[in-house]
C-alpha cells in the first residue's frame, strides 16, 4: 500500500529518544523540549515558542492568551479541520464560520468583513454579535494545506475592529507570506506536530509568536498554571505541556525540514504536472501572495461521486486516497453555529481528493500513483 501521509523517522530520532531513557528524562522537563522550542521559534522568526502536547491544545491555549473567554464568539473558516472549531469550545466560547475564498480555501476577508458589518456592532471599542449580544474576541484563520490565508487583507478587518488573531498554521509549518516565515504574522501561530503532519513528535504541538505575553502565558496556562516550585498555582491552568520524548522526535525531524518541504513541494509539482491537464480535473491551490507547505497533494474532482469511485479504485490497486475535510458547519455539534453564506465551502469540499503525500515517497511510487489515476479517470 502506498500510504497518504507516513511518518518519516530515518533521522536522529531513534538516538535521541534513546538519550531520553538513557537520562530518564522522559516527561515535561528536559533538554529537549527546551532546544525543540528554541528551534521552532528560530525557524519561524518569531522570538518566542511553547511546546504542547497537540495542536488542538495549542489553538486552546492561544485562545486563552489572546483573552477569549467563555460565552464570546471567534471567527474561523468553516473549511477546516474540526479541531479549530473544538479548541473554541474548549474556552467555553462558540466559532462563527465564515466561508473561504476560492482562490486559497482559507478565510475570506471580504466574507468576514461583510458578516461583521452586517451582524456586529462597536460599543466602546469592543465589538458584539447583534442577534446574540455576545462579544467577538478573536478571528482565527487556517492556512489550509500548508497554505497561508491573505494575511494583510485579515489582519486589516481585525485591527479595525481591534480583534487578536490566532493562525492555526497545523500543517504549514514552513510556509511563506509574501517572503516572509508565518510564525510572527499574527499574535499567535499554532503548529501540529501529530503524526500525519509535515514534521511530527507523535503528537504535539507548538504556539509560536514575536509578542512575549502571548506565549508566557500560554505556557504558564499549559503547566497547570505552576508558579515556583511548591505547590502553588494561580489559575485554572491544564497539563498540556509537551515531553521530552515527543520533543526528542521533534528535534530529529526539526533537522530534516528544508527536505522535508522540497519534497512536499514536488509532489505537488509531480501531480499537477502529471494530471493537471485531464478533462475535469482541478488543481491544489497556488496564490501570489505565499509559497505553501504543501501538506497534502490531490486534485480537485467533478463531483463527490466521482471522488468516492476513484478512492475505491485507487485503494484496489493499493494506493491510499482519501477525501479531505467535511466543513464544520455541517458537523453534527456545529449545526446551529452562527455562519455566513458557504458558497464556495459548499461547492468544493466534497469534490477534493488527497492522493500519497509522504516526505518519503519515491518518484516510481508518484509514476505508479499519477498513471493509475490517470487511467481511472
Ligand atoms: C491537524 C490539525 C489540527 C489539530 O492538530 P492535533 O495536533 O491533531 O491536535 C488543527 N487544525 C488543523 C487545520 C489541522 O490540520
Amino acid at each position: 500500500m502506498i500510504h497518504l501521509a507516513e511518518p518519516n523517522l530515518t533521522g536522529n530520532e531513534r538516538k535521541y529518544l534513546n538519550e531520553c531513557i538513557d537520562t530518564t528524562f522522559v516527561s515535561s522537563v528536559g533538554e529537549f523540549v527546551t532546544r525543540f522550542e528554541k528551534n521552532v521559534g528560530e525557524l519561524s522568526e518569531a522570538k518566542y515558542a511553547a511546546a504542547v502536547s497537540s495542536g488542538t491544545a495549542g489553538l486552546h491555549m492561544a485562545l486563552k492568551a489572546c483573552g477569549v473567554e467563555r460565552d464570546e464568539l471567534v471567527c474561523i473558516p468553516a473549511f477546516t479541520f474540526i479541531a479549530t472549531a473544538n479548541a473554541v469550545m474548549h474556552c467555553g466560547a462558540e466559532p462563527w464560520l465564515i466561508d473561504i475564498d476560492e482562490v486559497s480555501w482559507t478565510m475570506s476577508a471580504e466574507v468576514l468583513e461583510q458578516e461583521l458589518a452586517q451582524k456586529a456592532f462597536v460599543d466602546e471599542g469592543k465589538v458584539y454579535h447583534k442577534a446574540s449580544g455576545k462579544r467577538i474576541a478573536a478571528i482565527m484563520p487556517v492556512y489550509t494545506l500548508g497554505m497561508p490565508a491573505d494575511m494583510d487583507k485579515l489582519l486589516c478587518v481585525a485591527k479595525r475592529y481591534h480583534l487578536p488573531v490566532i493562525a492555526d498554521a497545523a500543517a504549514a509549518i514552513g510556509a511563506r507570506y509574501k517572503g516572509k516565515n508565518i510564525g510572527a504574522l499574527a499574535d499567535a501561530t499554532v503548529y501540529s506536530f501529530n503524526g500525519n503532519k509535515t514534521i511530527t513528535c507523535g503528537g504535539g504541538g507548538a504556539i509560536v509568536s514575536s509578542r512575549e505575553d502571548v506565549v508566557k502565558l500560554a505556557k504558564h496556562l499549559s503547566t497547570t498554571a505552576r508558579c515556583g516550585i511548591e505547590y502553588d498555582h494561580d489559575m485554572v491552568g491544564y497539563n498540556f505541556r509537551m515531553t521530552n520524548l515527543q520533543a526528542a522526535v521533534g528535534c530529529a525531524q526539526l533537522e530534516r525540514l528544508e527536505e522535508f518541504l522540497a519534497a512536499k513541494r514536488y509532489v505537488r509539482e509531480f501531480y499537477n504536472q502529471h494530471l493537471g491537464d485531464i478533462e475535469g480535473v482541478g488543481l491544489f491551490p497556488e496564490t501570489a501572495w505565499a509559497d505553501s507547505a504543501c501538506w497534502f497533494s490531490g486534485l480537485v474532482l467533478r463531483s463527490a461521486r466521482q471522488v468516492r469511485e476513484l478512492c475505491a479504485a485507487l485503494g484496489e490497486k493499493g494506493v491510499e486516497a482519501r477525501t479531505f475535510w467535511k466543513p464544520v458547519h455541517l458537523q453534527k455539534p456545529y449545526l446551529q453555529a452562527e455562519k455566513s453564506d458557504m458558497m464556495v465551502s459548499e461547492s468544493i469540499w466534497d469534490k477534493i481528493i488527497t492522493l500519497p503525500s509522504s516526505t518519503g515517497i519515491t518518484k516510481e511510487q508518484l509514476e505508479y500513483v499519477a498513471s493509475a489515476v490517470r487511467e481511472l479517470l
